[in-house]
């Protein structure tokens, strides 16, 4: 069995090595240096089995994959209440509805208590890391350039700041912010994270319980419906299984009970999305049955 998995990755790997539609992400001038045939492959089982095809060690910016770890840090440490009340709920309340765009994604940060940006980011990295059971890594480079061409993710910051969303000073929050963006993941180490969530918030191989079951079916439940850009709908109707991607060319993707998948290949399709990456998945789904609504 292990090995007609092997196989099948490897064929998959093999079959959209060839594609080089999209174009790298060029918002920041270091994620346009990028080896652009970059393409790694990793599956994860629930027990903590990894299947890696191609450059399933290549490291690379997490982007916004953070997001739905952090949020799902924040509910583990203040609550859903406390959560809620800063993100999500309606019209009426200005506050940013969705943990999964940069507005959510940002008061996500500013909820995780700590006593400064240090320790804010010390656990955010912590609680990555022990979903991807090792020490992630800091890309000083991608840092330092998100946080000199940051105008639109600042003008966000300071908005919700004006509506009194974030309890800390909005340009701390946004280093942590910016600093959580260039963390260094391989798709083995999203594949390890998809595991975890796939497990109800318990690491599959290092055996430690990372948060609760209830903060995965929240986390997961963004995912579902906002994990891909402007594709989720796309996404679940080909693929099914709650995901998250992020500009630097990776996707997690989880079935819940079984499975979690790490994608890398930086080539974006227009809503931001791996090209190789969907193709990938949409396969990866068809062929093994993984959708999450199938009868
Ligand atoms: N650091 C990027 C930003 O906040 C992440 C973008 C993304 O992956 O969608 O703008």
């Amino acid at each position: 069995m292990a090995e007609l998995v092997q196989r099948y990755l490897d064929d998959l790997v093999a079959e959209y090595a060839g594609v080089s539609d999209g174009a790298l992400a060029d918002y920041i001038p270091e994620l346009t240096q990028v080896d652009s045939s970059g393409f790694g492959l990793t599956l994860s089982s629930s027990d903590g089995f990894l299947y890696e095809s191609g450059d399933a060690r290549t490291e690379f910016t997490i982007q916004s994959i953070s997001k739905p770890f952090t949020y799902a840090l924040a509910l583990d440490q203040v609550g859903e209440d406390a959560v809620d009340a800063k993100i999500s709920v309606d019209d009426m309340t200005t506050t940013p509805k969705n943990p999964m765009i940069n507005a959510g994604a940002i008061a996500s940060v500013a909820l995780v208590p700590a006593a400064g940006p240090d320790e804010r980011f010390a656990k955010i990295r912590d609680f990555y890391s022990a979903c991807a059971g090792r020490p992630l890594e800091f890309d000083e480079d991608v840092y330092r350039s998100e946080k000199a061409t940051g105008s639109r993710n600042r003008a966000i910051a300071y908005m919700l700041d004006s509506f009194g969303v974030l309890a800390d000073d909005p340009d701390e929050v946004l280093d942590v912010y910016f600093r959580q963006c260039s963390l260094r993941v391989t798709s083995a180490d999203l594949a390890r994270m998809g595991a975890t969530l796939a497990r109800g918030g318990v690491n599959p191989q290092t055996g430690r319980r990372v948060t609760s079951t209830r903060v995965v079916q929240r986390t997961l439940s963004v995912m579902v419906t906002c994990g891909m850009y402007n594709a989720a709908g796309d996404w679940v109707s080909a693929v099914g299984m709650p995901a998250k991607s992020g500009v630097g060319g990776g996707i997690v993707a989880v079935l819940p009970g079984q499975l979690g998948i790490g994608v890398y290949s930086p080539l974006l399709d227009a809503r931001g999305n791996s090209v190789r990456g969907v193709l990938v998945c949409r396969s990866l789904s068809e062929r093994l049955g993984l959708h999450f609504l199938t009868v």
